[in-house]
């Protein structure tokens, strides 16, 4: 069982010819609402992927809510712990152009209220075979989280997105970490701009274990004192990488929650990030069992 405890939103998608700059106003082509946040994003991306997926978190009494919790509900994830608190839930304004650049605003909502773990999160936490965490909820509740695991024999992976320096005793209490590039130079204490390689010694000195994600590039297994492998990404025409690293991260638990060697693991989870970005849309493109399966089976 995975559980994933994180954020949840309403991703608000408006398509145009071009972004609006500040101050003007911008006719559209189209809008499409569909759920997000990287907690949600990767508790469908596991059920889809197989898993027997909970998601912990916190949303909103308007109607997003009601609507974050169907579709969480409709892709086959346990949402008989969720919060629902009283406002607004979690909400992404997204702004789209034609050549797919994007301009982001997030409103946390529900997701700032997400603090002070329940006896009865903590147990579903320590009844799982893997919690999944990521950094879009306060970084208390992580560090909690992931605490209650350890207390309960339950594995851990941070997918520390989006990026930022990690406390001690998080670190202290993560078994894997599924980093980009960006997010592997902030934790190790490099500069993040500029191309410089991740200091992989620097992290394992942090962790036991680190997936580095390298997009096209594939993915990069390292262990301390141990394996340091890098596994190719499957080949596909990709349409569109929104969602990818979620699809990976999210397969990459299911995998190991099913007692998968992590190498084997990676090279599944690679085959679900790159099924992800050969098809068009967030949560609509996350791979199913069987279209990963069909890809790493070749
Ligand atoms: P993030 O979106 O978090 O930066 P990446 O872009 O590294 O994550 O993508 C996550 C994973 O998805 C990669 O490790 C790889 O396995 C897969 N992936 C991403 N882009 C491609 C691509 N163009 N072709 C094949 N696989 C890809």
């Amino acid at each position: 069982r995975i559980v994933v405890a994180g954020s949840a939103n309403m991703d608000l998608v408006g398509i145009a010819e071009r972004l609006p700059l500040p101050g003007e106003t911008v006719l559209g082509d189209d809008f499409v609402m569909m759920p997000g946040g990287k907690g949600a994003n990767q508790a469908i991306a596991a059920a889809r992927a197989g898993g027997d997926a909970v998601f912990l978190g916190a949303i909103g009494s308007d109607s997003f809510g009601v609507t974050l919790n169907a579709r969480l509900n409709a892709a086959g994830v346990d949402t008989a712990h969720v919060r629902t608190v009283y406002g607004a839930s979690g909400v992404a304004v997204i702004m789209v152009d034609r050549g797919a650049e994007n301009s982001i605003l997030v409103a946390p909502g529900a997701n700032r209220t997400f603090s002070d773990l329940t006896a009865a999160e903590e147990q579903v936490i320590a009844g799982g075979d893997v919690l999944l965490c990521q950094l879009e909820i306060p970084i208390d509740t992580v560090v909690a989280a992931c605490k209650a695991a350890r207390a309960g024999g339950t594995r851990t992976i941070l997918n520390a997105a989006p990026a930022r320096e990690l406390p001690a005793d998080l670190l202290a209490n993560v078994d894997l970490l599924v980093v980009n590039e960006v997010e592997a130079r902030t934790i190790a204490g490099q500069t993040i701009t500029g191309s410089e390689t991740p200091d992989m010694a620097a992290l394992l000195a942090l962790v036991p274990r680190v997936v580095l994600t390298l997009g096209g590039a594939g993915s990069r297994y390292a262990e301390r004192d141990g394996r340091d492998e890098t596994v190719p990404a499957f080949v596909v025409e990709a349409t569109d990488t929104t969602a990818a690293g979620d699809a990976f991260t999210a397969a990459l638990a299911v995998a190991w929650g099913e007692g998968r060697d992590l190498m084997e693991a990676v090279r599944w989870a690679n085959a679900a990030g790159a099924a992800c970005v050969r098809k068009l849309g967030a949560s609509s493109a996350l791979p199913t069992r069987a279209e990963i399966d069909e890809l790493y089976q070749g």
